[in-house]
């Protein structure tokens, strides 16, 4: 069993659509999903990194800019849960400051290019990932799509050619999804939405997310009910991986996700 969470940086949920994003239709159709998920404020890319991958809000991991510290202890890291419970995790990414959201020595591999501010710097980020899902050499992957969110900031988010971006990067995914086996649990995110030409605010904008998750065992079709939140991301992987959370967490596994 591995999973494999792939973020859609800055994706809105009210740019779904069946015509726009069919494989993310499809991928919705095959688990479980919420188009309402929120995220944290601020709504800013690397502060929501950090509650995903720690499971708290930025105002207890202590990253409220894209500037990396260190997180406010007793943070406690997914890598580093999974490192522990001897789990090996890959990154492939293309946005630097990604890089430390784990701490040395508990990566099993790590691709990085510093394509995440280019619109077609999506495309190596799928060409790489895709051997490594077939192989499925890893227990947990993370793999990072930048260029919807550089679509929002350079063309406005909902803007056409936001929109024409987010076709794009849906068959970027849908072609890792693809190469995955049926054994493999996914989660598709965003880390926040935007507007205009930003986002950081606490306006709904900005801060609802989709969240969907398929894999083994999971509900099929369902839309799930519950709040869902960034924090959940974390537990979730692990509980997917047979693992419990980590006491630090404050996110949930969301209910209604697993059928048994
Ligand atoms: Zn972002």
């Amino acid at each position: 069993m591995t999973c494999v969470l792939i973020m859609l940086d800055g994706l809105r949920p009210d740019a779904i659509s069946p015509e726009r994003t069919p494989h993310l239709t499809t991928f919705m159709q095959r688990g479980a999903s919420t188009l309402k998920a929120q995220s944290v404020m601020p709504s800013v890319t690397l502060p929501c990194h950090t509650s995903i991958f720690y499971s708290v809000p930025p105002q207890q991991h202590g990253i409220i800019e894209n500037i990396w510290q260190k997180p406010q202890p007793p943070a406690k890291g997914l890598v580093e849960h999974l490192y522990e419970h001897d789990k090996r995790t890959g990154f492939i990414h293309n946005w630097e400051q990604l890089r430390d959201l784990n701490s040395v020595g508990t990566l099993y591999f790590n691709f990085f290019i510093n394509t995440g501010y280019e619109l077609d710097g999506d495309d190596i980020i799928a060409e790489t990932a895709i051997p490594y899902v077939q192989r499925q050499a890893f227990d947990f992957m993370f793999i990072y799509f930048a260029s919807i969110d550089v679509a929002g900031h350079l063309h406005n988010w909902m803007s056409e050619r936001y929109l024409a971006q987010v076709a794009r990067v849906d068959a970027l995914a849908g072609r890792v999804i693809h190469a995955m086996p049926e054994t493999t649990t996914v989660i598709i995110q965003a880390d926040h939405g935007g507007h205009e030409q930003t986002h950081g605010t606490d306006s709904p904008e900005d801060m609802t997310i989709p969240w969907m998750i398929a894999g083994p065992n999971i509900a099929k079709g369902k839309m799930l009910e519950v709040p869902v939140s960034l924090l959940d991301t974390a537990p979730t992987i692990a509980r997917a991986l047979g693992l419990p959370a980590a006491a630090t967490w404050q996110g949930c596994v969301p209910t209604g996700i697993w059928d048994t």
